[in-house]
């Protein structure tokens, strides 16, 4: 088995308390590794590392060009580890190697492109209003950044905050899930060969309560960046209110693809499953909620359910598998206990609709994909985020009640809409309240495109330019160069 340690100021280490954790194969079922269970003496050793390089180490003193190059020669590594990195996914959270392997195949470029951005991070001089003033301002990186992530998309996380916040200057203390910590721990190891100062990339594990919590509480660290459920941001949000710290969340979300009849069917349903079916539905931007216009509604839900059929459950290692399984087993009870709700409240199901079993399915945390109809907009399987493979299906009659359906929820992650008519696309990207809108496509990302969410989805941006500001604090700088006699002090100037 796989021993990990903490990787701290530049070295793998031992947690204080000697506690481990395992970490299971979701495929198999079994433990394949064991993570450090950190404590809050760990979460303090890592943050102090990490204010350390901020103050006083060599980063401190390194130029933003200089920085940059450290991203890019990251990036190259990560390319070269791409892999390997892939495979150690896979083994511990279970999904599809095809699509870790595109994600570590892409990744170097978010590393790239904030190493492009981190010299271009320019201040203003001040045309100002009164006289003999040289007034500018200027972006300092915010300080110690502490970055919490879930278990779906580890190394996705990692980069989507460590790029832009080490590109501001920042120095950052990232606590990975405790479902699938191993990926970011061996990611560890290429920050030193890039040649990052110690301290300036720290990686510590356990629980969220324990040190989660802990990195939560630090007076030392400035900044708080987590991606994980809406249940746990709110906690940290108001946690961290108490030290004042700055606070991004990419939360969760009930996101609806709304199909239109004058769409092209066939790469509408390839959409629809590709929203609600892929990663298993583990994905915080799942197109959980098909919205379908009533003519077409019959038809369309044979066809999804067509698609979702014809899934092949399996060995998320081998390229034919479709649907791997889902990654924890409390996460794999709540798939089945939303199953069990939905049919209470009187959906009914046309596909799956409990787990999957067959002999090559080992570990057992399988579910079948699964589509609901005659869903109405107050059942609980219409309103609450699942985070599986499980669509709720319902009609509408015509472009304003979709818009109403479709806003009806505390989510604003993102909105797929399949329609012919431009005027139509145009119009439903305005009215949907939700931070990425996908006209005739879906699940689509970019290192320069902006991902967040409105509402209880979160709050700020990753990727694209201004996700660094969400590292930097703006600081404006007046400078006399009157030689005049002292102004009037007890007046404002
Ligand atoms: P989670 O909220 O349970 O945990 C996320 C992280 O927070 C983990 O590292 C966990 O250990 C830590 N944590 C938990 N309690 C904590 C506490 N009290 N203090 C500090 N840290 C704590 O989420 P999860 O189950 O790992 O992930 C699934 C959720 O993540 C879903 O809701 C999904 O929609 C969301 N998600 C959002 C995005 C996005 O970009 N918007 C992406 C992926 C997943």
């Amino acid at each position: 088995m796989k021993i990990y340690q903490h990787y701290i100021d530049g070295q793998y280490v031992d947690p204080n308390n000697g506690q481990w954790i395992d970490s299971f194969d979701p495929y198999r079922g079994t433990a394949w590794a064991q993570i450090p269970k950190g404590c809050a003496k760990d979460a303090d050793r890592a943050v102090a590392a990490a204010d350390r390089a901020m103050r006083d180490g060599p980063w401190s003193q390194m130029t933003a060009t200089a920085r940059g190059k450290l991203l890019f020669k990251l990036a190259d590594l990560l390319a070269a580890n791409g892999r390997r990195l892939a495979e150690i996914e896979v083994r511990d959270n279970g999904k599809l190697f095809a699509e870790m392997n595109g994600q570590l195949n892409y990744l170097p470029e978010w590393w790239r492109y904030f190493g492009g951005l981190a010299d271009k991070i320019e201040g203003a001089v001040m045309p100002i209003d009164k006289p003999d003033v040289f007034a500018f301002t200027k972006h300092e990186p915010v300080g110690v950044v502490a970055a919490l992530t879930a278990w779906n998309s580890p190394l996705m996380f990692v980069a989507w905050k460590c790029a832009p916040a080490l590109a501001a200057g920042c120095t950052v203390v990232i606590k990975p899930s405790e479902f699938a910590s191993a990926s970011t721990l061996e990611f560890a190891a290429l920050t030193k060969e890039a040649g990052f100062p110690d301290g300036v990339f720290n990686v510590v594990t356990g629980l969220g309560a324990e040190i989660g919590s802990a990195l939560v509480d630090h007076p030392k660290v400035a900044k708080i960046t987590f991606t994980g459920s809406d249940a746990t941001g709110a906690r940290i949000y108001a946690q961290a209110a108490r030290t004042m710290k700055r606070v991004s969340l990419e939360l969760g979300g009930k996101s609806p693809n709304i199909v239109f009849e004058d769409c092209d069917l066939a790469q509408a349903a390839a959409g629809v499953v590709s929203g609600i079916f892929a990663a298993t539905g583990q994905t915080c931007i799942a197109g959980s909620r098909l919205l379908v216009q009533n003519s077409i509604k019959e038809a369309f839900s044979e066809k999804v359910a067509a698609l979702g059929r014809a899934a092949r459950k399996g060995d998320p290692m081998l390229p034919e598998t479709n649907i791997g399984p889902v990654t924890t087993a409390p996460q794999y009870r709540k798939i089945l206990d939303y199953i069990d709700i939905a049919k209470s409240e009187g959906a009914r199901c046309i596909l799956g609709g409990g787990p999957a079993t067959a002999p090559d399915l080992p570990g057992g945390q399988f579910v079948e994909p699964t589509i609901f109809v005659d869903v109405t907009p107050d059942m609980r399987i219409a309103r609450e985020e699942v985070f599986g493979p499980v669509l709720s299906i319902i009609g509408f009659e015509d472009e304003a009640e979709a818009i109403r359906l479709a806003n009806d929820t505390i989510y604003g992650l993102a909105a797929g809409v399949w329609t012919k008519n431009i005027g139509r696309a145009v119009r439903m990207s305005s009215a949907l309240k939700a931070g990425t809108i996908w006209v005739n496509t879906y699940r689509a990302v970019s290192f320069m495109m902006p991902f967040g969410g409105m509402k209880h989805s979160g709050i700020g941006r990753e990727s694209g330019m201004e996700s660094i500001r969400e590292y930097l604090e703006t600081k404006s700088v007046w400078i006399s160069t009157s030689e005049a006699p002292p102004a009037h002090p007890f007046v404002m100037r």
